[in-house]
């Protein structure tokens, strides 16, 4: 209500920045002082809530765009209270923009042998075998859906006889087991000629039965058991160490760790000799002939060739959106709209004959997008392009209107614009500034007065209250929030 801090919520702003300023002066010369101050404008943004009038809505559209607008700021905790309520409408338009999707869906085709072993039965025509065709000249199964899996299609009439080149038509090749040599790397000994010993598991030394106390003979059969028992386990650790892996034993099978021992009496040194005797073993594949019934043929001398057509298809989207507007692209793209032409392209589309609802200069320009598209399809035909073979064979098009109504207001003594768009019931509003809510100010001067009533100790030391040291405070809080500021 004084003059001090007036009315007007604008000028209020600024006497808030002085207010914060006198807060941080203020501090060093007693708390008192501080403690008015803060009442002070506790007072003030009472008064800066209630400064707005609420206005009644004249028209329905003028009501309208109040409701949403109300909803946006009660949602919006940045955004000033009741907006939509308390703002000055200045004007407001209605318009729209169009959102064009072409989704085309793009077949290749590749042909492609596929040769087998020949089974004696010849699949291939008699006489005179069928001729090959370009392959877009071939009647398969229409495939309907933009999005399709690829698929394989072998051609009747075209298999052939050929001689297996794997073998030169002898039907016998190199034995791959053993790659013609006959034998194989003894799997025993590795090679090694020696391999270890099965009675002392490669110690070279086995515990001596004949010390120790008498045991009786069922408790030396279960020992016995037992002991079998852990070296099978031992074994299989024994492998897995072998194959590089370091794991501990964990079954001590090591007669030495339980008495006496004596050296093993069937190896020296815990190996004996491998069976082999050389390293080698013959080839059980060929028998050590080194050669085998070839693989490609499986002996025959000959393969079956046929020809396969695969297809491939890739979808391809492309969107415009026609018609001006502040209201930037990606938000544009959330808006569901209201679709007013979907269909399949399947006859040439004229620009002079847009489908009924679609302006002429939307129509115009989803014209000149199908055209592109077949451009595209021309330099697909040429057979040195990359994507030569492919072709369009799907096409849809969906125009999408999406209305929208721009709304320019002021609040505070300041002018604001506002976009208010999508179908009704689904409206979405964007603004690239707008008011700030004034509870967000207040919220900041509240902290910032507990930080100046809760001393650090820095803040207590006799350099910092010098009044000279006052800073601006970081954060003060702008009038007008911008829609990139995001907190
Ligand atoms: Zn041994
Ligand atoms: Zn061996
Ligand atoms: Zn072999
Ligand atoms: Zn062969």
């Amino acid at each position: 209500m004084s003059g001090e801090w007036g009315k007007n919520p604008r000028e209020g702003h600024d006497e808030i920045d002085k207010g914060i300023e006198s807060i941080r002066r203020i501090f060093s010369q007693g708390q008192g002082r501080v403690k008015r101050v803060i009442d002070k404008a506790g007072e003030y943004w009472q008064q800066a809530q209630a400064t707005p009038t609420p206005h009644q809505a004249v028209a329905a559209e003028e009501q309208r765009i109040r409701q949403l607008v109300d909803l946006w700021s009660n949602e919006n905790w940045r955004v000033a209270k009741d907006l939509g309520t308390y703002m000055d409408l200045v004007s407001y338009n209605t318009d729209e923009v169009w959102e064009i999707t072409l989704q085309t869906r793009w077949e290749t085709r590749s042909m492609e042998s596929v040769t087998e072993p020949y089974t004696g039965r010849s699949k291939a025509a008699k006489g005179q075998p069928e001729p090959l065709l370009p392959v877009w000249d071939y009647e398969l199964p229409l495939v309907t859906g933009l999005k399709a899996p690829p698929s394989r299609t072998r051609l009747e009439g075209l298999d052939e006889t050929i001689a297996c080149t794997n073998c030169n038509g002898s039907g016998r090749a190199l034995c791959a087991v053993c790659t013609g040599r006959g034998w194989i790397v003894c799997p025993e000994c590795k090679g090694r000629i020696k391999k270890r010993c099965a009675t002392c598991r490669g110690r070279g030394y086995v515990a001596d039965w004949t010390h120790g106390e008498k045991k009786p003979f069922f408790r030396r059969q279960a020992e016995n058991m037992a002991n079998s028992v852990g070296e099978r386990v031992a074994d299989v650790f024994e492998d897995i160490r072998q194959q590089g892996v370091p794991i501990p034993n964990l079954v001590d099978t090591d007669p030495a760790s339980k008495g006496p021992t004596i050296p093993c009496p069937d190896c020296v040194n815990g190996e004996v000799d491998c069976t082999c005797s050389n390293g080698k073993r013959v080839c059980t594949a060929c028998e050590g002939a080194r050669m085998a019934l070839c693989a490609h043929c499986a002996g025959t001398g000959k393969l079956m060739r046929h020809r396969e057509l695969a297809r491939r298809f890739d979808l391809r989207t492309q969107t415009r959106i026609i018609g001006e507007s502040s209201i930037p692209q990606q938000h544009l793209a959330k808006a569901v709209g209201e679709i007013v032409y979907s269909a399949e392209v399947t006859e040439p589309l004229y620009p002079q004959a847009p489908p009924e609802g679609v302006p002429m200069d939307v129509w115009g320009v989803t014209v000149d997008l199908l055209k592109a598209e077949s451009q595209q399809k021309l330099s697909n035909e040429r057979p040195d392009s990359p994507l030569s073979g492919s072709l369009a064979t799907l096409q849809v098009l969906e125009l999408l209107r999406v209305p929208y109504t721009k709304v320019q207001y002021r609040y505070s003594d300041q002018d604001y614009v506002l976009y208010i768009y999508d179908s009704e019931g689904r409206e979405k509003l964007y603004a690239e500034h707008f008011p700030a809510r004034w509870d967000r100010v207040e919220r900041l001067v509240l902290a910032i007065s507990n930080d100046l009533l809760t001393p650090t100790p820095e803040e207590e030391s006799p350099n910092s209250s010098h009044t000279k040291s006052y800073h601006a405070p970081a954060d003060t809080p702008p009038y007008t929030i911008s829609e990139e500021e995001d907190t």
